[in-house]
């Protein structure tokens, strides 16, 4: 009997317990399998660089955007703009940022809730088409930053800087693996309940100081992360996701869907204006532009959302909750709120909390499209709200 088997951090993105089908059983053991040991994975910081080639390509997917941004807005001066390339940014922003909130995050990342094949394709295309990485890295990456969430071990902490993060990770890794040995003791595969309420608070914040260290903790947190080497052992985070023929399939033609995304709108601004240059136009804004819009409000989660905000409930990193990116985000910037409940569907959890996704989420479930959509209960949010 598997009461509870929950290998990651506190309030964990995987927490199987809720599961009882024998394929998610089997799922959560294959995770525990692979994770029996922690390793502390070498990012954070410190990190090795990623390799030339991946370096190159990381720089060119954060200064080609910005060029066309520059070139769109010099072109308002020739050819213009149209309604339909305003429309195509919004829309494209927001359905592929959808892609990343609904699909990347809460689906696969946190298993939030669960859906058809259809909408488990629907939504990874769509979150490919955000040009933020193939969907196994992008979930690998963000399930190893919960775990080791503003220690030296995140991959893109503005705070993971300092050598008492370092220190943070490490006392963590040990732990867990103290909780693991004792439960096998035990007899039980409880192993993780007591670190539910047993943490490192460390509300001090650890980036180096003064304005220069909050400079540059922003930027490695921003977009300077994606020129370090990925978590050495990224792989053990994802088995379940390989083991879904649909997951591995959308990933493994990233570039399929991402060029396809740049397509789109210019075959509908072309169809729309009837000239070339519109079409052309429609690459440049609905496609370009509006990559460098998602890029930069997804990374700001990493960075603003863990060092401005409010902090309405107990998280064992900095997460904050922000206004600003709480709707710009599509509910994403309500991110102390998801480190306290990492497999809420909901992010936005009070009723002035804007969550566009959420909203979704919700529809979906409405209609049938959704199912076992994961919420905190009562007593959960009552007990973890901060008083003080
Ligand atoms: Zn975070
Ligand atoms: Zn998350």
């Amino acid at each position: 009997m598997m009461s509870r088997l929950s290998l990651f951090r506190e309030g964990s993105l995987m927490t199987m317990s809720m599961s009882s089908s024998p394929t998610d059983l089997r799922q959560s053991t294959a995770v525990a399998d692979s994770l029996s040991e922690t390793v502390l994975p070498a990012v954070g910081g410190d990190a090795p660089l990623a390799t030339p080639a991946l370096r190159t390509a990381y720089a060119v997917v954060i200064v080609v955007p910005l060029l066309a941004l520059i070139a769109a807005i010099a072109l308002l001066w020739g050819p213009g703009v149209q309604p339909v390339h305003l429309y195509l940014l919004v829309g494209g922003y927001i359905l592929t940022g959808l892609g990343i909130t609904i699909g990347f995050h809460r689906l696969f990342t946190h298993k939030a809730f669960t859906t058809s094949r259809f909408m488990t394709a629907f939504w990874a295309i769509l979150g490919s088409m955000a040009a933020e990485g193939s969907l196994f890295i992008w979930c690998g990456v963000h399930r190893v930053h919960h775990q080791f969430s503003d220690t030296h071990a995140d991959p893109h902490s503005p705070h993971a800087v300092s050598a008492r993060a370092v220190a943070i990770a490490e006392a963590h890794a040990a732990k867990i693996d103290a909780h693991r040995k004792a439960s096998a003791i035990a007899g039980t595969a409880d192993a993780s309940a007591d670190l539910d309420h047993d943490h490192h608070h460390h509300d001090h914040d650890d980036h180096a100081p003064g304005f220069r260290g909050l400079v540059s903790g922003f930027w490695h947190a921003h977009a300077g992360w994606l020129f370090r080497a990925h978590p050495a052992d990224m792989e053990r985070y994802i088995p379940d996701l390989r083991n879904d023929p649909v997951l591995r399939f959308v990933d493994r033609f990233f570039f399929l869907w991402l060029a396809v995304g740049l397509l789109i709108p210019g075959v509908i601004a072309g169809l729309v204006t009837q000239t070339w240059t519109g079409a052309a136009l429609g690459v440049l804004w609905g496609g370009l532009v509006r990559i460098l819009v998602v890029h930069h409000i997804t990374w700001s989660i990493n960075s603003a959302c863990h060092l401005w905000g409010a902090r309405d409930y107990v998280s064992h990193d900095h997460s904050r909750n922000n206004l600003i990116f709480g709707i710009l985000g599509l509910g994403e910037g309500w991110h102390n709120n998801h480190h306290a409940f990492p497999t809420s569907a909901r992010h936005g959890l009070a009723w002035w909390q804007f969550d566009l996704s959420w909203i979704i989420i919700r529809g979906m479930e409405l209609v049938g499209l959704a199912r076992n959509v994961r919420l905190p209960s009562p007593e959960r949010l009552a007990a973890k709200r901060r008083t003080a």
